[in-house]
């Protein structure tokens, strides 16, 4: 068989579902780049078939820029001084989820880094706060907690949680996330699971260090986990970090791990995340016709929203309207419409 034909058959097998190897799924890591554009047509028809033509949306609220960790990939971390410190008042965070209501839009993301001024009773508060005076579907990423804080956020009425693995690697793990290991993260996507949340995992494309077979085993964490949303995105190195001045991927490899997850995983929910449109002007719609169906506008106030710096050039400033106006005449251009329903995973 010709290696064309081979790759081809590669690109049926997962488009079709055909359960794929480890190394199949490498192979599609590895595709001459000229296979790009079939790679991503097939898994913007696997998100036709399985999500349709919507995008939904989430309205993301940066509530506090204060971290306990030290990742060395992230601008948040505790160690750089250079950064103003914030947390939003329970006014503002409650006035900023009334206002994605007003949007339309039926759920809020609540992500800060790992604060501990942040305790069980005060996010418990905040969330039956949020429910009351507003009803949205609530999704928590404030890192890891316990099992037991996990459920008592449930049971005051949280019913997402985004908790990126970052990368599969327990050695690259622990290098680029001081103190921490790989295997706990993995426990809390699993009490996650098992408490019934919806559940989001996802990586970074890039990584110093990383290798094809590492990406593949992000891919297997994901689909093993039968994880409902995959965060994907690219690392892009931040000035006042360790890790400063590492030339950035283009995001070719990014969109191809998109593409496959989708292939992989079917029926998931996967943003066209911001740092996608961050490291490129046409990034968003680029990842939204290679398998991605959410788009998460950011809604923290303007005066937080500049000192939320986990990386540079963070886009979407200007006002939640604005930037939901531009998303639609964006969407427009590629045939697609947004849509305000919470847009579960299907069967979910
Ligand atoms: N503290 C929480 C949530 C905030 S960080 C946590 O770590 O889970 C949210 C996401 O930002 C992380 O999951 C990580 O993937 C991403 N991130 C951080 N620094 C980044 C960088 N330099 N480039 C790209 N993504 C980054
Ligand atoms: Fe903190 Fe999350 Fe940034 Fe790590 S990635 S430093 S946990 S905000």
């Amino acid at each position: 068989m010709s290696i064309s034909d081979k790759i081809k058959n590669l690109l049926t097998k997962a488009e079709t579902g055909g359960n794929l190897t480890r190394e199949d799924i490498v192979a599609l890591l590895k595709l001459p780049g000229d296979y790009s554009p079939a790679l991503f047509a097939a898994a913007d028809r696997v998100r036709k078939e399985q999500m349709g033509d919507e995008i939904f949306l989430r309205g993301i609220i940066e509530f506090s820029n204060y971290c306990e960790r030290n990742c060395l990939y992230c601008g948040l971390r505790k160690s750089n001084d250079k950064l103003s410190r914030y947390r939003m008042t329970d006014d503002e965070i409650i006035n900023t989820a009334q206002e994605i209501k007003n949007s339309r839009i039926s759920t809020v993301v609540l992500q800060s880094g790992e604060d501990f001024f942040y305790s069980t009773g005060k996010i418990c508060r905040l969330i039956e706060q949020i429910k009351n005076e507003t009803d949205l579907i609530i999704t928590l990423s404030i890192g890891e907690r316990s099992a037991s804080d996990f459920q008592s956020f449930q049971q005051a009425g949280a019913n997402r949680y985004l908790l990126k693995h970052e990368t599969a690697s327990a050695e690259l793990y622990k290098y680029i996330r001081p103190g921490c290991q790989l295997d706990k993260r993995m426990q809390c996507l699993h009490s996650l699971k098992h408490l019934g949340f919806e559940t989001g995992t996802g990586n970074m494309a890039g990584l110093p260090g990383q290798t094809h077979e590492i990406l593949a085993d992000d891919l297997l964490v994901m689909k093993i986990l039968d994880a409902d949303m995959l965060g994907i995105g690219p690392f892009i190195a931040h000035p006042d970090t360790p890790f400063a001045g590492i030339e950035n991927d283009d995001i070719e490899m990014t969109l191809r791990v998109l593409a496959i997850a989708r292939l992989l995983t079917r029926n998931t929910n996967i943003p066209a995340t911001t740092a996608l449109a961050t490291l490129h002007p046409q990034g968003r719609l680029l990842a939204l016709q290679a398998g991605a169906n959410v788009v998460m506008p950011d809604f923290t106030p303007e005066i937080y929203k500049i000192r939320y710096d986990i990386y540079p050039g963070r886009t979407d400033v200007g006002s939640a309207a604005e930037i939901i106006s531009q998303l639609e005449k964006d969407f427009q251009s590629i045939g697609r419409t947004l849509l305000y329903s919470p847009g579960n995973r299907p069967g979910k």
